[in-house]
């Protein structure tokens, strides 16, 4: 099967006036369809730079990326934006939610982007908020919910357009232990119920705790590649 993510050698060097910061030097991993993934490391190891090549917000200086057999490191910007948001869901640690919008208007807006018809659209925001579990909340705007709360109605986005991977950054990062917990669980009950991959970057044990395999990063390089039998279920 064709992995959903193969990354081959990747590299990526930033040039600040006369010098070169190699933040990734060599990365080389598969990820398959249905994998929930965490990446961790200490900070300044790459993994934000591997989170915006994997997201195609950036390109590689050198090595080959394929997001669900398409050859990324090859297109141009316009591409990169298509691929971003027919394969892509994305998830942030401040929800990058519209202030101004109702919680179903943002989870729309993906379906809006590409021009999906208002009937369906609706319908499709409705379902994803649903899984969430937000469904008593659809005509709240951002400022009248919780960070919980927020979170899952960026989950929902992420989801409406049905990607082949969520990629979650420090999702929990602003977030108690005990709503972290909510959403780590909801990640976790997409991954297993719906097949949905997840790669998420985190710094903290007890949130890369429910992924079933973990790559380590440190200098630019990928260290550990470890798969758990026993991950935290909710
Ligand atoms: P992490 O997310 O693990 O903290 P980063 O990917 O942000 O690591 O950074 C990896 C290295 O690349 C660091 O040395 C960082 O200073 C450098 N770096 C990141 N982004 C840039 C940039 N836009 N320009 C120059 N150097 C950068």
């Amino acid at each position: 099967m064709t992995p959903t993510i193969a990354l081959h050698d990747l590299h990526k060097t930033y040039r600040m006036g006369d010098v070169e910061v190699h933040a990734l030097q060599g990365v080389s991993f598969e990820i398959q369809q249905g994998e929930f993934i965490a990446i961790m490391g200490p900070s300044g190891s790459g993994k934000s730079t591997l989170m915006n090549l994997i997201g195609c917000l950036d390109t590689p200086s050198a090595g080959a990326y394929q997001l669900d057999g398409i050859d990324v490191e090859k297109l141009g910007s316009a591409d990169l934006s298509l691929v971003r948001a027919r394969k892509l869901g994305f998830v942030f640690q401040q929800y990058n939610l519209l202030a101004r919008q109702s919680a179903l208007r943002n989870v729309e807006m993906p379906l809006i982007y590409r021009g999906v018809g208002r009937a369906e659209r609706h319908q499709r925001a409705t379902t994803a908020l649903g899984i969430v579990g937000m469904s008593d909340r659809v005509h709240h705007r951002p400022n009248e919910l919780s960070g919980g709360q927020q979170q899952r109605v960026a989950i929902a986005r992420a989801l409406v357009g049905s990607p082949a991977v969520i990629l979650a950054d420090e999702p929990t990062g602003a977030l108690d232990t005990k709503t972290s917990a909510e959403i780590m669980g909801i990640l976790q009950r997409l991954n297993r119920q719906q097949g949905l991959t997840v790669v998420l970057v985190t710094h903290e044990a007890d949130v890369a705790a429910y992924a079933r395999r973990v790559l380590t990063m440190r200098d630019g390089r990928l260290v550990h590649d470890e798969s758990r039998s026993q991950e935290v279920i909710q």
